[in-house]
């Protein structure tokens, strides 16, 4: 009985859900009946344009991490800090805890996330004989990572706070800030577009013939 529900999909009962409020769909129809969105069976052009969307985000990554992000200026000096001297002035000042905010917010959740997904794609696309189960999970904890970009609204929040309190004089966004926005919107996007239902027209894995039984 298990091994006809897992190999079961909507796809070879003739149904599709509808993308935008969840309804349940025959291939004949070509719009929801109950919101007009258009039904897609799969959208395999996903795949392609989550790839791109990451590739830019590991590219831009670079001038993220190399270019200043920020423009303090204190009793007149100009200083101009990196993600990675920025994190180490923090230390430097005993403000360890935002120092570690700083850290998993801007260096550890964009490298993990980019890593997760690169994996995930790499997997789905050379089709490499990993389980559906474990992939599902991968995908679960990549999202789950990508709840923690907004740490990064906390992070700017502290600062707003530190400049408003006068222990920074003067902070201004420096180059690298356009980047490791677009880092954080670019991997977001390419979670966000990826078609996960491709992941279920994989070929069984030995691992999923090992679940059934
Ligand atoms: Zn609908």
């Amino acid at each position: 009985m298990s091994e006809l529900n897992n190999k079961m999909q909507g796809i070879t009962l003739g149904l599709t859900p509808c993308p935008s409020c969840g309804k349940l769909s025959v291939h004949s129809d070509i719009h929801c009946k109950r919101c007009g969105k258009a039904l897609v069976l799969r959208d395999y052009s996903s795949l392609h344009k989550s790839w791109a969307l990451l590739i830019t985000a590991t590219i831009l990554l670079f001038p993220a991490n190399l270019y200043p992000i920020t423009m303090l200026v204190n009793r007149g000096q100009i200083r101009h800090d990196t993600i990675f001297t920025g994190i180490v002035h923090l230390v430097e000042s005993d403000m360890f805890p935002i120092a570690v905010i700083l850290f998993t917010a801007s260096i550890l959740v964009p490298m993990l996330k980019i890593v997760g997904l690169t994996a995930y794609l790499i997997a789905i696309s050379f089709r490499l004989p990993i389980s559906k189960q474990k992939l599902m999970i991968g995908f679960h904890i990549i999202e789950w990572i990508g709840r923690w970009s907004m740490l990064d609204l906390f992070v700017i929040s502290i600062t707003a706070a530190l400049v408003n309190m006068g222990q920074l004089l003067d902070a201004k966004p420096a180059p690298a800030a356009t980047a490791f926005a677009l880092v954080i919107l670019l991997t977001q996007l390419a979670a966000k577009v990826l078609d996960t239902r491709l992941l279920w027209d994989r070929l069984e894995s030995k691992d999923d013939a090992n679940g059934n039984t």
